[in-house]
Parts: structure tokens; sequence; C-alpha cells
């Protein structure tokens, strides 16, 4: 490929052609033909319906799942196998509940015992950040959903990985929590500034986090949208309550409509 054809000359991830179709089912792929680049430091939020592939997209980036066709780069090399530069938080953590809060951020480490020293000060940094720093000793029963899910996202950090993929990882979580952690994420993600591709189904979560919406829907998915969000940060629960907000939310939603009615979107 080369440099013209990129849309973002410091991409940290680019998707050419990619198809992907899950082995042993019917033959129509989930993805088809999907060309993406994602800047170094970019927030991008993918947005679809239900099914429309965005879990695949990102098991492919994470390279739990290989496509096909076309290439999947990240930081200049192909993803073919799961790589310690990516990091993933699912929409339910994973977390082992005979080991406390601390032993699971360290469970890409090995655990206390397999982990280096700087993995030990890393963890105890990031759970600092995380507000988790108090709850370390706690164990998976002992916390609530959004604490679980701090624990989750804590994880991802361990390796300070240069691409965070984030699967819808508080749509679990009650409206009130889900606000304070979209609140913390970009919190982090400002302090951080890692490339991130974060999936959700919710238009506000997507216009409030991301520098960036795609919008990925169909069968095979295509990305009917790519959507600057122009919004100031840090933003607040105040921006929710915006113009420019609600205007954005407004085209976002107006196109989902035109797909659910007919399929294709307007224009
Ligand atoms: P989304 O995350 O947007 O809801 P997914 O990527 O999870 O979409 O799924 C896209 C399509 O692929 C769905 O029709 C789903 O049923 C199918 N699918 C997902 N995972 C598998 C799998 N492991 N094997 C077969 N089909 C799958
Ligand atoms: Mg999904």
């Amino acid at each position: 490929m080369n440099a013209s054809a990129t849309a973002i000359p410091e991409a940290l991830v680019t998707l050419s052609g990619v198809k992907f179709a899950y082995p042993g089912r019917s033959r129509s792929p989930i993805l088809d033909d999907l060309s993406l680049s994602i800047g170094e430091g970019e927030f991008l939020a993918v947005l679809g319906p239900s099914g429309g592939g965005k879990s695949t997209l990102l098991k492919i980036l994470a390279g739990l799942v290989t496509a096909q066709a076309g290439s999947v780069v990240v930081g200049g090399t192909e993803i073919r196998r799961p790589r310690r530069d990516v990091g993933m938080v699912f929409q339910r953590p994973t977390l082992l509940p005979w080991r406390n809060v601390r032993d699971n951020v360290l469970l890409p480490a090995g655990f206390a015992i397999g982990a280096s020293k700087a993995e030990l000060d890393r963890a105890d940094r990031l759970l600092a950040m995380t507000g988790l720093r108090e709850s370390a000793g706690l164990y998976p029963n002992q916390l609530s959903g959004g604490m679980a899910q701090r624990v989750g996202l804590t994880r991802m950090l361990l390796h300070d990985p240069r691409l965070l993929l984030l699967d819808e990882p508080f749509s679990a979580l009650d409206a009130m929590t889900r606000e304070r952690l979209s609140l913390e994420l970009q919190r982090i993600w400002m302090t951080e500034r890692r490339t991130a591709i974060f999936v959700t189904h919710s238009i506000p979560e997507a216009l409030f986090l991301a520098d960036r919406v795609v919008v990925l829907a169909g069968r095979p998915g295509r990305i009917l949208a790519d959507l600057p969000v122009d919004l100031p940060r840090p933003r607040t629960l105040e921006t929710m309550g915006g113009a420019r907000f609600n205007a954005l939310a407004l085209e976002l939603r107006r196109l989902f409509d035109t797909v659910a009615a007919t399929g294709v979107p307007a224009q």
C-alpha cells in the first residue's frame, strides 16, 4: 500500500481489504473488503447494531482470529497472533475468583510470583490511577460491577500497550456507573494517550469518548459513516447537554433510522 492511499499518515492501525467469515458456518462473510486507518493516539469509537461484526473486528485486531483476506497492520507489523502491545477489555471482565484484585491485574505477568519488580510497581501505580488502591486485596465476589470493570481496565494497561481494544466494556453496568466510568476512562486516556478503539452501541457514549466515530452495520459489515467529533476536552457531563453534542447525536440517529428502514444509509 503506498502512502497516498493512507488517510492518516501517522496511522498506528491500518486495515485494508479485510474479509472475515467464521469457519463451518454459512459462507456469508461477517466483514468484507473493510478498510480503516486509526491514527496514533486517536480515540476511535465503533458504533453499530448488534451482530454487525464489531466484536469480530476487535478479535481480528487482538490476533484472536485471522482474516481470510486483506491486511491488518498495527505499529508497522501484521497482526497474526495476540501481542503484548495490544490490550483488550471485554464486556464482562474475566476475573479469577480465587485471586484478589492485585493478582488479577497481574494475571498477564504470571501473578505476583512471576511478575518482575517493574510489573509490580506498575500494577500498584495503575491501581492508584484507576481508584482501586484501597481495594487491591479484595476478591471478585466482593466487587461491584463497576469495580470489576476497573480491574479489567487496569489489567489491560499493565504491559503499556500501544493499542487499547475495548469491547462494550460498560454495557453491563447501570447508567450512573457507566457515566462515571466514561469520565474516568477519558481521564486515563488523556494521561496515557494510547490509541484506543472503543466498541459500543450507545450513541452518547461514543460521542462522549471519541475523537472519531465510525458506524459499522449490515451483513457483511460495512463502514456507513466516519464522523469526526469536534468537542473540546476534557468533556464533562455538561458536554452531553450541549448543542454541538446534540447535533452530532441527531446526525447519527438519523443514519441509524435510515439503515433500519431501508438497509442503506441516506444519500
Ligand atoms: P457485534 O459485536 O457487532 O454484535 P459480532 O462480531 O459478535 O457482532 O458478530 C457478528 C456475526 O458473527 C453475528 O451474526 C454472530 O452471530 C456471528 N458470530 C460471532 N461469533 C461467532 C463465532 N465464534 N462463530 C460463528 N459465528 C459467530
Ligand atoms: Mg459484540
